[in-house]
């Protein structure tokens, strides 16, 4: 009867050894590993949304994770991943503040073998960057572009329209390719004089918003006005970014635009943002480039779990992206634009916000 039982506990223990086996191998987490995580800000809701779904996809995977929030300061971002590497994650996801900020600290992430893989926005002048998961950024400005564009019925030949133009942070990569896009569509109708840019700050760096600030957007947009449109309405307002097209629509408000007589212009945004759907549903935002960041978060941690398990991560773009050493291998989702008609079906019925949130 001893015997028995103790070749019954020794069962037990193999079995309960082959369960945990399965478990570890199964999936690559196995709960000793640990993924750093370090995103640029809080005060953009979307950021709050890419860490809280890499942090559960991560821990459905069984890998612990350290998320950490520089609110837009690059040298606290430096020094979080600095203490990341030496704490001795795994592998680190970052967002970057400052794209060119990172080379540093990278050389350090080498030196300790722990590998790199660039969330939404790619890291510049490192060799150190394995992977880049994010949208497709030229898109996100062409799709911008082409509402504007139809919108004012611009192939139709209508105009001439009035627009000022906002770019993003002169620091981030991605601007550059949203301006790029959007103008593709745009810059031939500039040329041609259907849209007007009464100020004439035509250029990128003219238009630049450093760090995306809305309160920066908010000041240009009140000089823009009161310099350009004290006898000229404004027709239309490029933004790349909801931020922006807020700190942008307060400062039209301020002058009396959003009302039956004096209508708001044409305002694009990007981030289908909480308070910028709400904008969109109450008539002053018009636009806004959804990026579902639930995908977003899945094709990094795809990425991060195929790279710890020594197999290569899914790809699909291994030309875009030169970060100034070397074309970084990617991943590019398909970003949606979102206006009045269509944000119930892209966003409360995919699940992305309730109908309660959007109250
Ligand atoms: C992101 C955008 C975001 C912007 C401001 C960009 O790098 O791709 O989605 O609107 O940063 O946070």
């Amino acid at each position: 009867m001893k015997k028995f039982s103790w070749i019954l506990s020794i069962l037990v223990l193999a079995i309960a050894m082959v369960g945990c086996s399965n478990d570890a191998s199964g999936d690559g987490g196995d709960g000793d590993k640990t993924v750093g995580i370090a995103m640029p800000t809080k005060s953009s809701e979307r950021w709050v949304k890419d860490g809280e779904n890499m942090v559960s996809q991560f821990e459905d995977l069984g890998y612990e994770t350290d998320l950490q929030y520089a609110e837009d300061v690059v040298e606290n971002q430096v020094s979080q991943i600095e203490n990341m590497i030496t704490k001795g994650v795994d592998i680190l996801v970052i967002a970057s503040i400052d794209g060119e900020a990172l080379t540093d600290v990278l050389e350090q992430a080498k030196n300790q073998d722990i590998p790199v893989i660039a969330y939404d926005r790619l890291i510049m002048n490192s060799d150190h960057v394995s992977y880049y998961a994010t949208f497709d950024n030229f898109k996100v400005g062409e799709l911008q572009g082409e509402y504007i564009e139809e919108k004012l019925g611009l192939a139709d030949g209508e105009g001439p329209f009035n627009i000022e133009l906002f770019a993003g942070s002169p620091d981030d990569n991605n601007a550059y390719f949203y301006w790029d896009g959007a103008m593709s569509v745009l810059q031939p109708y500039i040329d041609e004089g259907k849209l007007v840019v009464q100020s004439g700050q035509t250029s990128f760096d003219q238009g630049a918003t450093l760090r995306w600030d809305g309160a920066k957007a908010q000041e240009r947009m009140d000089n823009l006005l009161s310099a350009h449109y004290s006898s000229e309405k404004i027709d239309v307002v490029y933004s790349p970014f909801d931020g922006i097209s807020r700190g942008v629509i307060s400062s039209l408000k301020a002058v009396g635009y959003g009302t039956d007589d004096n209508p708001m212009p044409i305002v694009t945004g990007q981030d289908a943002e909480l308070s910028s759907i709400k904008s969109i549903i109450a008539g002053e935002q018009t636009q806004t480039i959804f990026k579902d960041t639930r995908e977003l978060a899945k094709s990094a941690v795809n990425m991060a779990d195929s790279v710890l398990n020594g197999e290569e991560p899914e790809v699909n773009d291994t030309e875009t992206y030169d970060n100034g050493t070397k074309v970084v291998p990617s991943y590019l989702l398909e970003p949606v634009s979102v206006d009045i008609d269509n944000y119930e079906e892209l966003l409360i019925e995919s699940g992305y916000y309730t109908e309660d949130q959007l109250k």
